[in-house]
């Protein structure tokens, strides 16, 4: 049994349930580690069309504390405190002064952008693209995957195929081809030998993919590295902390998994599931 979710929103950004709210139910759900890992506010040239930034930038002291708080309550899970912080690769020192502001235990390199576009934001945008294109931004998006982890600036890749959210049939087409693999494979031993771990995350079976981050292409290649793993739910709800973490298990043991790791002040633990 799971019982680490390390991926998990609040109101402070575009998710609807509190700091509070979303720790009763990871108490409720029997959850011995729960992290919160709020979106870091972004530079202002990486907007979506619609934004939650003036809220989050307003209310994220507010956030920090709220979980601070919660890590000396006893009686319900291991509270700690996380960030979900966008990579941009031109922005590192953007980065590297955000992480410094706050003792965060751990941090999960999230990649949404690829130059200024949020492209995990509408379908419509990939509705308009060709094959080619969609297979362009494949691209790009696993070389930004290995630079996020060369710049050893974060200690968890999120959602390691989010690329594939609006496009699953041409993305599964395209992992089949040599070329897509060296580069999937390039970008998970890049994430192992800058100390990070790969997260495995339930938010795609509620996305139109409709398929666990990440599929069978990287789950097998990240086994092949030996990549470590976490668990997420990336809940935006207090009803979705833990989600549909059976199948996860079931899923990771079948890629030979048995322990997933956590990050408490930055120093990794393992907990088998
Ligand atoms: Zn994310
Ligand atoms: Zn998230």
């Amino acid at each position: 049994m799971i019982k680490i979710d390390l991926h998990n929103h609040t109101n402070h950004s575009h998710g609807q349930s509190s700091v509070e709210e979303m720790y009763q139910s990871g108490k409720e759900r029997g959850l011995s580690v729960m992290g919160f890992s709020e979106h870091s506010p972004r530079p202002l040239a990486y907007s979506y069309p619609t934004e939650y930034r003036d809220h989050l930038t307003a209310t994220f002291e507010q956030y920090i504390n709220s979980v601070q708080a919660l890590k000396s309550r006893a009686g319900g899970p291991q509270v700690l405190l996380g960030l979900e912080m966008d990579y941009f690769p031109a922005e590192e020192a953007f980065i590297r002064e955000t992480l410094a502001e706050y003792p965060y235990d751990y941090v999960i390199g999230g990649l949404h952008f690829l130059g200024t576009w949020g492209f995990d934001h509408s379908k419509e945008d990939w509705d308009g693209l060709s094959d080619d294109q969609k297979r362009a931004y494949y691209v790009d998006y696993y070389k930004t995957l290995t630079r996020l982890a060369q710049s050893r600036l974060m200690q968890i890749a999120a959602h390691p195929d989010l690329i594939k959210l609006f496009s699953i049939d041409t993305f599964r087409e395209w992992t089949r081809e040599a070329t897509a693999r060296s580069l999937i494979r390039e970008a998970l031993a890049a994430i192992k030998a800058n100390d990070m771990a790969m997260e495995i995350s339930s938010a795609g079976l509620r996305k139109p993919c409709k398929e666990i981050y990440p599929g069978p292409v990287v789950m097998e290649t990240a086994r092949e590295l030996n990549v470590p793993i976490t668990f997420a739910s990336d809940a935006h709800h207090h009803g979705h902390v833990a989600y549909a973490f059976d199948r996860l298990a079931d899923y990771a043991k079948d890629y030979g998994y048995t322990e997933s790791v956590y990050f408490y002040n930055h120093a990794w633990h393992a907990m088998p599931f």
